[in-house]
């Protein structure tokens, strides 16, 4: 299920799922079941990589009130001063004192109390890297042909509509009005503005124009989150408001991030995401956002005014999925979550 999104006070804005899968391995590097290690780690300990990291993810899984660490370690491998502070403080909440040496070894009390303490239900925050995480991203790229159809197919439409926006008159040059207008005024209630609405459809036709130059080289205007900043794990792409317009437009890209794991296999929900980032990049002047999240049908987004209308993230990706894909009902993986 996705749970759309938040706008941040510099117009970034997140996707952030509520739900995960519990068969579904988040982090391609999480400890599957129990935590086993192969040396001591810890204080004094042999410290392999893959146990101290282990011993890590283990122990940010751990509520702080269970002895966890507050704030989260960082988790490198590194067995440094605050990941032995971390097992000390673990070792005492549970043993005292006296069982409190800093070091955790094979098969012992500590190891045993570290995996009935772990929350398996918790993913802690680990910055991806574009070496060892870049199969996300180009999960995410492999739908770039499918999410191009998709802008097309909405650039069509609007095509199509433009030579009959403004005329009333049916059948005039063999267009049927209503029929050219239907998913526009579904998704963007185009008849809802006052005065010629031609120039409405041209500013989304350029919308979708400038979307497709990106798509022409997403490998320049995309990227992983490399560094996690105070974020949760749930969280799926962000976009800097008008990044592709700014003359340094390659240090703004659109940034995907852990979340994204979960639209790499639903090619509708990848475009979804897609789209609704891309319309924050390219936005030229800042007005172009979240003013409700969703589908169209759901009743944050129907009390839009007309001008949020056709400036929303969520609109412009669900009317050029709609018009790939036909008449669709709501995605299951869009849930609304912002209403006025
Ligand atoms: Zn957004």
């Amino acid at each position: 299920m996705a749970e759309c999104a938040h706008m941040k006070d510099d117009g970034d804005c997140e996707v952030k799922l509520d739900t995960r899968p519990s068969n579904q391995q988040f982090d391609p590097k999480r400890p599957e079941g129990d935590i086993v290690i192969s040396k001591s780690v810890g204080q004094g300990g042999v410290n392999i990589y893959d146990d101290v990291y282990n011993i890590q993810y283990g122990l940010d899984q751990v509520a702080p009130i269970d002895g966890g660490p507050s704030p989260q370690l960082v988790i490198d491998g590194k067995c440094g001063p605050k990941t032995m502070a971390a097992i000390r403080d673990f070792q005492k909440k549970h043993f005292g004192w006296a069982g409190c040496d800093g070091r955790i070894d094979p098969g012992q009390q500590t190891i045993k109390k570290l995996n009935e303490k772990r929350n398996r239900n918790v993913y802690p925050t680990i910055p991806l890297s574009l070496n060892t995480d870049g199969w996300l991203l180009s999960g995410m790229l492999q739908h770039v042909p499918h999410i191009r159809a998709c802008v097309h197919a909405a650039m069509t439409n609007i095509s199509l509509a433009m030579n009959v926006v403004d005329n009333n008159m049916p059948g005039l040059l063999g267009a049927d009005r209503p029929s050219r207008m239907r998913t526009l005024n579904k998704h963007f209630r185009i008849d809802n503005f006052k005065g010629a609405k031609r120039p409405v459809l041209e500013k989304m036709h350029d919308a979708y124009s400038f979307m497709l130059n990106v798509l022409d080289r997403p490998e320049a205007y995309t990227t992983l989150d490399t560094t996690n900043e105070g974020e949760t794990i749930s969280t799926v792409a962000f976009a800097r408001l008008g990044g592709f317009h700014q003359k340094d437009d390659l240090t703004g890209k659109i940034v995907f991030r852990r979340g994204v794991l979960f639209a790499t296999g639903i090619p509708d929900f990848a475009a979804f995401i897609f789209i609704h980032e891309l319309r924050h990049y390219i936005a030229k002047d800042g007005t172009q956002g979240h003013f409700a999240k969703g589908w169209v049908t759901d009743p944050g987004m129907l009390a839009l005014k007309e001008t949020e209308t056709i400036n929303n993230c969520d609109t412009f990706a669900g009317f050029a999925l709609e018009c790939k894909n036909g008449d669709m009902e709501r995605p299951i993986w869009v849930k609304t979550t912002v209403f006025r």
